[in-house]
C-alpha cells in the first residue's frame, strides 16, 4: 500500500476529472469506488485513479489540491499524461485519447540551434533538415523546450 500524502486525480464515469488528497491512497480510492467518499463522485461510478502526485504534508496536499482544481481540464491533462498507466477500460481509452493528443510542435521560426533537443525528458527532439522536430508519440508536453529556445518556436499544439 501507498504511504505518504498524496494529491490524486479520478477520472468519473461521466467523463469529468475529480481532485482530492489523501495519506492512504488505496483506502480512498476504494472508497469513492464504493460510493462513499464523496457526493460528486458518488454520483458518477465507477471512477478510476488517473493521477497522484506525493507532497511533504496535509499543507502542501490542500494547497495543491486548490492548485489543481483550478486548472482548466487542458492543464490537468498534462499532468495526467506524465502518470497515465492505464488502458482498461472504455472511459480510459477516451482519455488516453485525450492525452495522447496533448503535444508541443517546432514551427518554421527553428533556426536549428540545437538548444531543445538535450533539454528534453524524453529524447523527443531530433534535428530535421529544415529544424527540429518533435516526436508527437514521446513528448509528454513538459514544456522544457519551450524555456531554452531563443526564437520561441516549440509551441503546445492546439
Ligand atoms: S514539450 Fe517537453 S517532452 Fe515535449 S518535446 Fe518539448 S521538452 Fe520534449
Ligand atoms: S531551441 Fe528553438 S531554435 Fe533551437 S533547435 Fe530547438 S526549436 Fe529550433
Amino acid at each position: 500500500m501507498s504511504s505518504g500524502t498524496y494529491v490524486y486525480i479520478l477520472l468519473c464515469g461521466d467523463g469529468t476529472l475529480y481532485t482530492g488528497w489523501t495519506n492512504r491512497v488505496e483506502w480512498r480510492i476504494k472508497q469513492h469506488q464504493q460510493g462513499k467518499a464523496s457526493k460528486y463522485t458518488r454520483s458518477r461510478l465507477p471512477v478510476h485513479l488517473v493521477y497522484q502526485e506525493s507532497v511533504a504534508d496535509r499543507c502542501n496536499a490542500l494547497r495543491r489540491e486548490a492548485a489543481i482544481k483550478k486548472m482548466p481540464r487542458k492543464a490537468k491533462l498534462q499532468l495526467i499524461k506524465q502518470f497515465f498507466p492505464y488502458k482498461v477500460v472504455p472511459q480510459m481509452d477516451k482519455l488516453a485519447v485525450e492525452v495522447n493528443f496533448l503535444t508541443h510542435i517546432i514551427n518554421d521560426d527553428c533556426i536549428s540551434c540545437g538548444a531543445c533537443a538535450p533539454e528534453c525528458p524524453t529524447d523527443a527532439i531530433s534535428e530535421g533538415e529544415d529544424k527540429y522536430h518533435i516526436d508527437p508519440e514521446k513528448c509528454i508536453d513538459c514544456g522544457a523546450c519551450a524555456e531554452v529556445c531563443p526564437v520561441d518556436a516549440p509551441n503546445p499544439e492546439e
